[in-house]
């Protein structure tokens, strides 16, 4: 677990949501990602509610072995 840079307060973690990337083009692979974004919950900090930083995880990465150029 990580520390807020600002207060040292543990980060705490929000929902995680589906990234998609590359699937607006069929000639870049498609990769899925779980991102967990990390905010700080010190109500007297600066970074309060912000994220400060985020975690993700690989779900899925299409092969691109169908272009052999
Ligand atoms: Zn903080």
């Amino acid at each position: 677990m990580e520390l807020c840079p600002k207060c040292k307060t543990q980060l705490r973690i929000r929902q995680p949501r589906m990234v998609v990337e590359g699937d607006k083009s069929p000639d870049t692979p498609t990769t899925v990602y779980l991102v967990q974004e990390q905010f700080c919950a010190n109500p007297h900090c600066v970074e309060y509610k912000q994220t400060v930083d985020e975690i993700k995880h690989l779900l899925y990465a299409e092969k691109d072995d169908s272009h052999d150029h």
